[in-house]
C-alpha cells in the first residue's frame, strides 16, 4: 500500500487524471490511496487568498508561505508513527526525474508532492516542507499538477499488485539502462509487413537473445547517453 499527499490548488485537475485507468483500479482496490488537498482551504485571509506579489518587485504573483505550511502540517500529522514519509516539491529548478528516482520513491509509505501555480511558492515554505525538489524536464508548465500526476503514475505503477503480472515492469525501457526492443501483436502481416520470423518460433532463447540486440541497437542510436552507462554497468 502507497499513500500519496498531493497539496495543490486545483485537487480537481489531480483527482481526475488519478481516478482512471490502472491507478484508478488500484485505489479501488486498496493498493493506492490518492489524497487531494486544497491549499486554499489552509488560507488565513478571510477572502481565501492565498497568493501576493513578490517582494522586491517583478512579475506575476507568488503562493504565500502560510497557506502551504498550515496544508502541509496538517497532512503530515496524519501520519502514523514509523509511516516513511517525504515530501517532493514539483519544480523546474528540481532535480530531472528519472525512472532510477521512481524506483527510490516507490520504497516510501506516503508521499507528499506539493504543486506551485503562478510564479511558483514563497522560499521560506519550500525549505519548511520539501526533502527534495523535483523536475520533470527542461520546460516550465502553469502549475506543478501534471508532474504530480507524473510522479504518482510512474511511481504508483511500480507498486505490487497495481500492475497486472502479465504487464510486468522489469522488462522495460530504462531497466538496466535501456530502452524497449520493438513489440508485435496480431495480425501476423499488416501492410505487407511481416512480424520478425524469430518472434513466432517459439524458441524462447533465441526471442530473449534477439530482444536484447535490439534493445541494445535502438539504445545506441537514440540515446548514446544510456548506452554508454549500459556498456559501464552490463558488459
Ligand atoms: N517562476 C518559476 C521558475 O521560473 O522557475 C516557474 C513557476 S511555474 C510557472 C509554476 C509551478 O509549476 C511551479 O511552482 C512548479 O510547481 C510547476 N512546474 C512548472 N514547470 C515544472 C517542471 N518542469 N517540473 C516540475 N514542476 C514544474
Amino acid at each position: 500500500m502507497m499513500r500519496f499527499d498531493i497539496l495543490t490548488l486545483f485537487p480537481a485537475m489531480v483527482e481526475s487524471v488519478l481516478s482512471e485507468s490502472i491507478i484508478g483500479r488500484a485505489q479501488k482496490n486498496g493498493i493506492l490511496e490518492v489524497h487531494a488537498h486544497n491549499i486554499r482551504d489552509y488560507s488565513e485571509n478571510k477572502h481565501r487568498r492565498v497568493d501576493d506579489t513578490p517582494y522586491g518587485g517583478g512579475r506575476g504573483m507568488l503562493m504565500a508561505a502560510p497557506p502551504v505550511w498550515n496544508c502541509w502540517q496538517a497532512v503530515q500529522a496524519s501520519a502514523t508513527a514509523g509511516e516513511q514519509v517525504r515530501t517532493i516539491y514539483l519544480s523546474p529548478r528540481g532535480k530531472t526525474f528519472s525512472q532510477k528516482d521512481a524506483q527510490r520513491l516507490a520504497e516510501y509509505d506516503r508521499l507528499i508532492l506539493l504543486c506551485g501555480h503562478y510564479e511558483g511558492i514563497d522560499q521560506r515554505a519550500v525549505d519548511a516542507v520539501a526533502d527534495e525538489e523535483i523536475s520533470i524536464g527542461d520546460y516550465v508548465l502553469t502549475g506543478g499538477e501534471l508532474p504530480a500526476c507524473i510522479l504518482a503514475d510512474s511511481i504508483g505503477r511500480l507498486i505490487d499488485g497495481v500492475l497486472p503480472e502479465a504487464e510486468c515492469h522489469e522488462k522495460e525501457s530504462f531497466e538496466k539502462e535501456l530502452l524497449e526492443y520493438p513489440q508485435y501483436t496480431r495480425p501476423e502481416v499488416f501492410r505487407g509487413e511481416r512480424v520478425p520470423e524469430v518472434l513466432l518460433s517459439g524458441h524462447h532463447e533465441n526471442i530473449d537473445k534477439w530482444r536484447l540486440e535490439q534493445a541494445e541497437e535502438i539504445t545506441r542510436q537514440r540515446r548514446p547517453d544510456l548506452y554508454e552507462k549500459y556498456l559501464k554497468d552490463y558488459k
